[in-house]
């Protein structure tokens, strides 16, 4: 396929400064691959760390950033069954969405409820899913239990209360500012608590009659990582999601014992080639979009070649929801 196409190549670690608008050749699907015009983008927090060089996997540059976005498919590759020229999707894995199209395999892609808006579906993919990993097949999470969501005013933390709730959760948010505790109020958050405040495990363990939380979203890592363990309830399980400190946490494992607890990685990225849990995922999420009871918070909106003011945006903490990036 002719062309060429305007996108966001970076090549070499760094911060947004690194980001630069550049011509590419316009890419055409391979076999088993579908090529999408790409409409809008989430910008997620690992497209920072992946830039920056300090993401879980190696990043191979020169590279266009980007793991998510929705679009509208203009190709299909040989063997391509099931797809249709025209029909807007998501997709989700891999990078190559700060672009105006992407070539993805057809197991990344994912029909959407067509009352979704293209932002609406760039915003859903990963935090979603990422969600459902946690709470569920990690987690584990019981009808009743109460989970502790950090950044839960991002993207990540949005879907999460969304997911929480409709798994029959009481969830307790931590957020920045008295206006993202506001927006996870909106979306049915049961304790809203700034990260900020003086003697936040006491107003945990007090949210809580005293016991802790059954199940935490660590997102930030570093310093308060021992906090965050202090807030355990008996049998609690911390989930390791992120580290957005990017500063080292410490922990004696030994602490665990006495309370019968458990400190769970999730990743994402390993569970998008395992077909059998995507499909429990699937069936899970697609009817609660469908239906509209859960629906992506769409923060702000840049255009393509703003990524690095974006970028800026995200890392000044600023940001409710997921920021979009625009073709
Ligand atoms: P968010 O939209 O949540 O933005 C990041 C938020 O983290 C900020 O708004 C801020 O919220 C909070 N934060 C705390 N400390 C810092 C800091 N030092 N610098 C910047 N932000 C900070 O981003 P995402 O939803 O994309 O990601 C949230 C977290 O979840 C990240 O750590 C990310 O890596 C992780 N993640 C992990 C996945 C996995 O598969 N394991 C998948 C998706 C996300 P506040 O100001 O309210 O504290």
């Amino acid at each position: 396929m002719l062309g060429s196409m305007k996108a966001i190549q970076v090549q070499r670690a760094g911060g947004p400064e690194v980001l630069e608008l550049t011509d590419l050749p316009k890419p055409s699907p391979g076999p088993g691959q579908v090529l999408i015009r790409v409409e809008a983008a989430g910008l997620n927090f690992a497209d920072i760390l992946y830039v920056a060089g300090e993401y879980l996997v190696r990043t191979r540059y020169p590279t266009v950033p980007g793991m998510e976005f929705a679009g509208v498919i203009e190709a299909l590759g040989e063997g391509v069954e099931g797809l249709q020229p025209g029909v807007r999707v998501a997709a989700l894995g891999g990078s190559g969405a700060f672009a105006e199209y992407a070539v993805v395999p057809v197991r990344s892609v994912l029909p959407l409820p067509p009352q979704m808006s293209a932002a609406e579906a760039a915003a859903f993919p990963v935090s979603y899913f990422t969600a459902y990993f946690a709470l569920r097949t990690q987690a584990r999470a019981q009808p009743g239990e109460w989970v502790l969501i950090q950044a839960a005013a991002g993207a990540l933390g949005t879907a999460s209360i969304q997911i929480a709730k409709q798994m029959g959760l009481r969830v307790i948010a931590l957020a920045s500012s008295e206006e993202k505790l506001a927006l996870c109020r909106r979306l049915g958050a049961d304790v809203t608590l700034l990260n900020t405040q003086d003697n936040l495990l006491e107003a945990v363990r007090n949210a809580t009659e005293g016991k802790g939380v059954d199940i935490l979203m660590e997102v930030v890592g570093g310093a308060g990582f021992a906090q965050s363990l202090k807030m355990l309830a008996y049998r609690g399980r911390l989930l390791v999601i992120g580290s957005a400190s990017r500063e080292m946490a410490q922990m004696h494992p030994v602490g665990l014992m006495k309370g019968n607890q458990s400190v769970i990685g999730v990743w994402l990225t390993p569970f998008l080639s395992d077909p059998a849990e995507m499909q429990a995922a699937v069936d899970f999420l697609m009817p609660l979009v469908a239906s509209g009871q859960v629906r992506p918070v769409v923060g702000e909106r840049f255009k393509l070649e703003e990524a690095a003011e974006a970028f800026r945006f995200v890392l000044s903490r600023k940001n409710t929801g997921k920021v979009i990036l625009q073709p």
